[in-house]
């Protein structure tokens, strides 16, 4: 299973895991509401793929309010 991490206020591509299974209680998701882990967790099926919105560091600090959408490479 492929975990993506996407920051959801830039959009760019923060990680990507490779689990062996999907373990919610390690990647801090058990705790979310229903709600918030429809908002923020998209689940593809076809691809075996899952998405989960986050916050990038720059965005966390403020960096990038109201800036510019441009995708950051992490590699
Ligand atoms: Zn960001």
């Amino acid at each position: 299973m492929q975990v993506e991490y996407f920051c959801r206020r830039c959009g760019s591509h923060m990680a990507t895991l490779n689990l062996p299974a999907v373990n919610e209680a390690a990647l801090g998701l058990h705790a979310l509401t229903p709600e918030e882990r429809a908002d923020i967790i998209t689940f593809d099926a076809l691809a075996e793929r899952m998405r989960v919105k986050s916050i990038c560091d720059e965005c966390a600090a403020g960096a990038r309010v109201g800036g510019d959408r441009k995708p950051r490479l992490l590699h």
